[in-house]
């Protein structure tokens, strides 16, 4: 899965993911990919968030809406991912998954259960990409 969000000059933010679930594939499967809040959600007035990892798991948590509500009670990126990921990993302990998580500040943090994680930012002050990586 590749999931990205943007925060554009004036303020708006945009996510969107792309997978082939080529990992997870079953024919007729459709994925977390199109469901809105698991494998993507943003809000102008809270921030963004995006997942990756075993589908048919998170779908079932919605972990990217649970970020950003998260988020908009008060917790920062960091605390918000590792709440939604441990609420999927205390049902499946053996899932393998992560989510990355925005403010509308541009602070950002992952959290990932099962594997290690990198995502990368780029933002206009920056001469390049940076990545992070996110030990489970
Ligand atoms: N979430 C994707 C899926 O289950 C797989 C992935 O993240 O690579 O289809």
């Amino acid at each position: 899965t590749i999931a990205m969000a943007v925060i554009d000059k004036m303020g708006h933010i945009a996510v969107g993911t792309s997978t082939n679930g080529a990992t997870f594939k079953i024919p007729g499967r459709v994925g977390d990919g199109p469901i809105t809040g698991s494998s993507a959600y943003a809000d102008d007035e809270i921030g963004a968030c995006g997942a990756t990892g075993d589908g048919d798991i998170m779908m079932r948590f919605l972990p990217c809406y649970q970020v950003v509500e998260s988020m908009r009670l008060g917790m920062e990126p960091k605390l918000a991912a590792k709440d939604a990921i441990s609420r999927i990993a205390r049902k499946f302990p053996d899932f393998v998954g992560a989510v990355f998580a925005i403010n509308k500040n541009g602070v950002h943090a992952g959290a990932c259960h099962g594997w290690t994680f990198q995502y990368s930012v780029r933002s206009p002050e920056m001469d390049d990409v940076e990545v992070f990586t996110v030990l489970p």
